[in-house]
């Protein structure tokens, strides 16, 4: 039986539970399984988020890699997310939803059809599930029905809320984020006269919806609407097991709403839910917090085009990925024009030594092996491996593959003969490069140079269409019309003469 690369180049993670590197053990060999909280779809998904989801897919992508089979679900929040923490101020997607004057799922499906084209221009791949809190309210409601029975919630007034003082005399509220529940009863504000928790703690699993609520679903306590947090524990338990590999997130949301998953989980079925949780840390901007109201917050359009008061010009999504890809997904990653600009350079090198592999090849034979090339190409894929089982380091990964960049450049430039290394050496060194840039990280090559160039060399034959019709060769401008047509470019014919073209 041959060895699988996840035996030969074991994973380590870090995870938040216990603060510490961890060697992978999955619950099932070769399997993984990995839950991570999507989207609010209530607006655009900015560059923080984007991080979030580009590091998970770097996780996911190299478990591929490795040879475990993964099943990665990621949700789409689509109702429940209010706007504080505390429980309090409208639904994000109902009060939208008003201010537009559109039906909820209208707002729903056009965030949520935005934020898969911005998945798509990163490259970020989909995940296997996609789940969405809408579609799962009647699991979510007999988890409720449990929790009470188990007696960790209580219903008042048709709302129905998680008894977390009564949950941490027999279990641990704050596992996970450290937090200590007698802390959190002492600090912030009171309660208000009309809150109905029995403590300031608690949170909601069920609210009533008031008359006016547009979002509402019947339950056992009236016409109401899940809280937040419930929704991850019912979709991720539901396609991953009671209890799963990997719960991934942004650093924010460790608590409260990844504290209330293990809680509601553990009440619900008295087993931890995760072995594994993984937290990305934040994108600042020169220094700050991104947030909306500094006015650093950025969208991935502005970034493109460059129409941001913070940016000098435009950048390419690989680009952008190349320079997320530079920190590794723990640290706060500072973005600045000047990093960009960096990243932009940086990216092109590994690009163009990708270009320049794809077309070398190995001549077959050898005339005197150099043993100590051999041995350093070799240690060179081997190092991309152990770089990346280190808890996903991308940041050490990409430093080899500049290393790999040199070689193949001095290949190109006749500095070193193929001709001293064996062809399975160099078949080994050119599917790591390629794999691990293209597979594992995701770089493609930028697509808007190959567009600029697809678009002049259309303009070439448009001129030579219009030229062969004043000529009256209309076999030839048919031909080219034709032939154009069926690579899915349609030319049209304007008045006078001039002519534009559409690429589907
Ligand atoms: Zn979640």
């Amino acid at each position: 039986m041959t060895m699988k690369a996840y035996d030969k180049y074991p994973v380590s993670l870090t995870n938040s539970l216990s603060g510490k590197k961890e060697v992978f053990k999955p619950l099932n060999p070769g399997h993984v399984g990995m839950y991570v909280c999507g989207p609010t779809v209530y607006n655009n998904v900015h560059l923080g988020n984007v991080r979030t989801f580009m590091m998970f897919d770097l996780i996911s992508r190299y478990f591929r890699f490795l040879g475990y089979k993964v099943r990665y679900v990621r949700n789409i929040t689509d109702v429940g997310h209010l706007e504080n923490d505390a429980d309090e101020g409208e639904d994000k997607i109902s009060k939208k939803a008003r201010l537009e004057e559109l039906e909820p799922m209208e707002v729903v499906k056009q965030y949520t059809e935005d934020f898969h084209d911005v998945m798509r221009q990163f490259n970020i791949l989909p995940p296997s599930i996609e789940p969405s809190a809408t579609g799962h309210i009647i699991e979510q409601i007999e988890i409720i029905k449990k929790l009470i029975r188990n007696g960790f919630a209580y219903e008042v007034n048709g709302s129905v809320y998680f008894d977390v003082t009564r949950y941490n005399s027999t279990h641990h509220y704050g596992i996970l984020s450290k937090r200590i529940v007698e802390e959190l009863m002492e600090s912030g504000r009171k309660l208000d006269s009309q809150d109905e928790k029995r403590n300031k703690v608690d949170f909601a699993l069920w609210k009533k919806a008031s008359p006016y609520h547009i979002m509402r679903w019947p339950s056992p306590w009236g016409d109401g609407f899940p809280g937040w947090h419930i929704e991850c524990t019912v979709m991720s338990t539901k396609y991953l097991g009671e209890t799963f590999d990997i719960h991934g997130g942004g650093m924010d949301l460790k608590f409260p709403h990844h504290e209330c998953e293990i809680a509601q989980a553990v009440g619900a079925t008295g087993k931890s839910p995760v072995n594994y949780w993984v937290h990305t840390n934040m994108l600042t901007v020169n220094g700050q917090k991104m947030s909306k109201s500094l006015g650093n917050s950025f969208l991935p359009d502005e970034l493109f085009s460059g129409s941001h008061a913070l940016l000098e010009k435009g950048y390419g999504p690989m680009t952008v990925r190349f320079f997320m890809l530079q920190s590794h997904y723990s640290s706060t990653l500072d973005f600045s024009n000047e990093a960009l600009i960096a990243a932009e350079k940086g990216y092109k090198k590994l690009s163009n030594a990708l270009t320049t592999l794809k077309r070398l090849s190995h001549p077959g034979g050898v005339t005197t092996i150099n043993p100590e090339l051999e041995n350093l190409l070799l240690k060179l894929v081997d190092e991309l491996h152990l770089n990346m089982s280190d808890d996903f380091n991308s940041a050490t990964t990409l430093a080899t593959l500049f290393e790999m960049s040199s070689r193949i450049n001095d290949f190109k430039a006749g500095n070193t003969s193929l001709t001293t290394i064996n062809p399975e050496t160099f078949g080994l060194f050119k599917n790591g490069y390629i794999g691990f840039l293209e597979e594992v990280l995701g770089l493609t090559e930028e697509i808007e140079h190959n567009q600029e160039l697809l678009n002049s060399v259309i303009e070439v034959l448009v001129d030579l269409r219009k030229k062969a019709r004043q000529d009256r060769n209309f076999e030839l401008s048919d031909k080219i019309r034709d032939d154009l047509k069926g690579m899915g470019i349609q030319l049209m014919d304007g008045k006078d003469g001039e002519m534009n073209f559409t690429i589907d």
